[in-house]
This record gives structure tokens, sequence and C-alpha cells, in this order.
């Protein structure tokens, strides 16, 4: 793990948050390479849920809600970690923290911190949203929140969206948006941060039709993870157990990946019945039943929500793309020896940059032509330009980068207007014409 972080450093993944000031704890910034890829990402997943499909509509609520948003969604009250206090070093931990020895509140308890004895307070609640205020005065009437799922700005405005759109019952409605998480043990890298990216699809149905939906969303869901590239035998299905439930949820399974710090959860499929929104009736006094115009019944519908982590997401195509090889043969050589590279053998639609373009060498006409051929490409995806160092290095630069595609002009280009485009995981070159360059592209980023 060590080893990606540094590399999503080096290359411009990601930073972490005011690293000059010793950094925030769990906050991660998304370099130029990062931001790109997480985009991608994000993109597929609103172009298979929102454009591809007809009975789903976007939506971008906002950040802040009314606060009783959340008293009506069980957040006030039941969104609580149980935590234990060192009266000793201030330090917290969750209770459930395995570094723990002996029982919190009791005499035998030993701090995983300080190795205090009995200094550790028993388990009390504590809430995981961040609190601020609205408006000049910071008083209780003003507290609002930051949200901790995009989901509750889906329910409020179902009735809007399913009136505007014209939508029947089933449909859906998909977003993309930051969510707030004052996590006590944060980690892992953007694995478990406290600011993060969801994104998230509320399919309204039937009552009685959910367990059907069910299924067909934890089948269409997986289909589209295994769609990123992710290798098969890295996958699997985690069931909620009666314990790990959600206060809404009804039933609930997580696709978890094998990541280097072990099998976790990245997208969740959750029954939330009509918890949301009879609650919401109730807080709001309004009516959120729908009319069948077929049937002419009220109901409130159930919700079928698959929820994933765009960081999450993010984190599990680079712990899958990250290969350490040994190079063989002409590239070896060209590299000076340097026979070992780090590859992030990204799916190339995912990839940051499609293609990199290098002239050989800085003179004999090369770089002239290695420029005409940068615009022409960027006008159509996203490419580079690297003219610094052997090209052995510059390739390695790439690899890291996951750019699937490099473009060099050599000593016959300027005589033919060909160029070689090396393949990342193959390093095999073809020779390709370079008015053919768009069209050659276009063809392997598909998909
Ligand atoms: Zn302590």
């Amino acid at each position: 793990m060590d080893k990606l972080v540094s590399l999503a450093k080096r290359r411009g993944f990601v930073f972490q948050s005011s690293e000059i000031y010793g950094g925030l704890g769990s906050v991660w910034d998304y370099g130029p390479l990062g931001v790109e890829l997480k985009k991608n990402i994000k993109e597929r997943w609103w172009r298979s849920m929102v454009h591809e499909r007809q009975d789903i509509e976007g939506l971008d609520a906002a950040i802040l809600m009314h606060p009783k948003v959340w008293e009506a969604s069980g957040h006030v009250a039941g969104f609580t970690d149980p935590l234990v206090d060192c009266k000793h070093c201030k330090n917290r931990f969750r209770a459930d923290d395995p570094r723990i020895k002996g029982t919190p509140g009791q005499p035998d308890a030993q701090c995983p911190v300080c190795g205090s004895k009995g200094t550790l307070t028993a388990p009390r609640q504590f809430n995981l949203m961040f609190k601020t205020f609205m408006g000049p005065v910071e008083e209780q009437a003003a507290v609002i929140y930051l949200r901790p799922e995009t989901a509750q700005g889906i329910y409020v405005n179902y009735l809007n969206v399913q009136q505007s759109s014209r939508q029947k019952i089933p449909f859906g409605i998909a977003q993309i948006g930051k969510a707030f998480r004052n996590e006590i043990t944060p980690g892992n890298f953007i694995f478990r941060t406290r600011e993060f990216e969801q994104m998230e699809m509320q399919f309204f149905v039937k009552p009685g039709t959910e367990n059907e939906w069910f299924e067909r969303w934890r089948a269409e869901r997986m289909k589209w993870v295994e769609g990123l590239g992710i290798r098969a035998e890295k996958l699997r299905w985690h069931q909620h157990g009666k314990d790990e439930l959600a206060h809404y949820a009804k039933d609930a399974y997580d696709i978890q990946y094998e990541f280097p710090f072990g099998w976790q959860e990245f997208e969740g499929i959750h029954n939330r019945t009509d918890f949301d929104l009879s609650n919401h009736q109730k807080y709001a006094g309004k009516k959120l039943d729908y009319l069948d115009p077929k049937t002419n019944e009220r109901f409130v519908p159930y919700v079928v929500e698959t929820s994933a982590g765009a960081d999450r997401t993010t984190l599990v195509v680079l712990c899958d793309a990250y290969r350490e090889e040994e190079v063989r043969g002409g590239e070896a050589a060209e590299d000076g020896g340097g026979e070992q590279r780090v590859v992030l053998k990204l799916k190339p639609s995912l990839a940051p940059l499609k293609a990199a373009v290098f002239p050989l060498v800085n003179k004999d006409g090369m770089p002239e032509l290695a420029h005409r051929i940068h615009d022409d490409l960027r006008r159509h995806f996203n490419v580079f330009y690297d003219d610094g160092g052997s090209i052995g290095r510059r390739y390695r630069r790439q690899d890291e980068a996951g750019t699937p595609y490099g473009i060099t002009i050599d000593g016959q280009s300027t005589q033919d207007q060909t160029v070689t485009v090396r393949d990342r995981d193959t390093l095999k070159q073809d020779r390709v014409a370079a008015d053919k360059l768009v069209d050659y592209l276009t063809q392997k980023l598909a998909g």
C-alpha cells in the first residue's frame, strides 16, 4: 500500500490535504492525473445510470439541507459510533478498537496509545455528522449539518423529479456528490476519509416488488464493476448480517474488493424499504405517496439503493492496476539496464492520459512534427508531450501514469510521416501513419 501511496504522490494522482502544514487527518486532494481518473469513473457511472437508461433521472442536490431532514432520516439519533476516551492522553478510540486490552470503563483496560491502565472511559455514543451553524448567530436553532449521505437530497426531491420528468414508478434518481462523516478511525489512504464523494442511485418501486428489483440491481452493479476491468478473483459479495445492517435497511449486500489491507466494501446495494419516505412524510407533514395512474392505487414507494464510493472505486481501480514487472529485451537495453518497471495497467478508457508524444531527439525536425501531432491529438484526447530524458525514462514515467500508448517520432517519421505506437502492456510497437493516429486511438480506447 505504501508503494501505491508514494506512486500516487510522485505522479500527481493524490496528495495529502494541507501537506505543508503537516497534513489534515484523512483528507486527500486529487492531483492532475487523479482528477482525470476519478472523473472518468464518475462519467462512466453517469453514462450507464442516467444516459443509457430511460427509467433514471439525474439530480444535483445541495450539501446543506434543512436540519429536520436528519431527524427524519434517523441520523441525529442513530448515526453514532460507541467511543472511548483516554483520560490521560486524551486520545479517542472506537469501543471495538482491537488494540484496546480489557474492558473500557474498568480498571483493567489499557490505553493503546499511552499504555495507562484504568484511564479509558466506558463507551459513549458519538454522532458522526459534521455540525456547523447557518447564518450569523451560533446558537442551537442555527445548527445544520454537512450531509452524511447524498440519498436524502434525492428522497426529499423524489416527487419534484417524478412530476417534472413525467416518470412512472418504477424509476430511479441518480446523483454524484460530496458527503461528510466525522470518522474516528479513518485511514487506509482514500479508503475511509472524512470528506468523500458518493455515486448513489435510489430506485423507487411498488411495495412487494422490491426483492425482485434488489436482485436486478445487484446483477447490474456487478456487471458495471467488472466493466472497469477489475480482476474477477478480487471481487466478492458480502451480505450484511443482522448486526451489520444500517438503521434504515432490511437487506444489504456489499461488493468487496481484496485491497492490500484485506477484503473491504466499496459499493452497497440496499433495500431501504419505505423507511425514509415514510419518515419524511411524518416529519414534514406532507404527503409523499404516489398515485399509480393505471390502477389508481396510492402508496409510498419502497427504495432499492445502489451506493458506491467514488473515492473507493478509484482506489479499487488503482490497486487493481498496480503491477511491478520485469522488462526484457530491447526496451530494457534502451533504458540502460533498468529492467524493473512499475506500471498501472488501467483500462485505456479510464486512463487519465490516453497517449504521450515523444520526439526521439530534440533535433532534425522531430520536435516540429511531434508538436504538430500533439496539437492534432489533443483536440480529441487528453495527451501529454514529453521531450525530457532518454526514451526509456519517458516510457517508464508514462507506465507509472497508466498511459496506454506512447507515440514516438523518430528519424523515419520525418521521411515518411509514420510514427511508432508503443503499447503499455505488451510493449509491442506498431508503425502507424501520423494522419491515421486519431482513428487508431479511437478504436483502441473504445469500451
Ligand atoms: Zn492514553
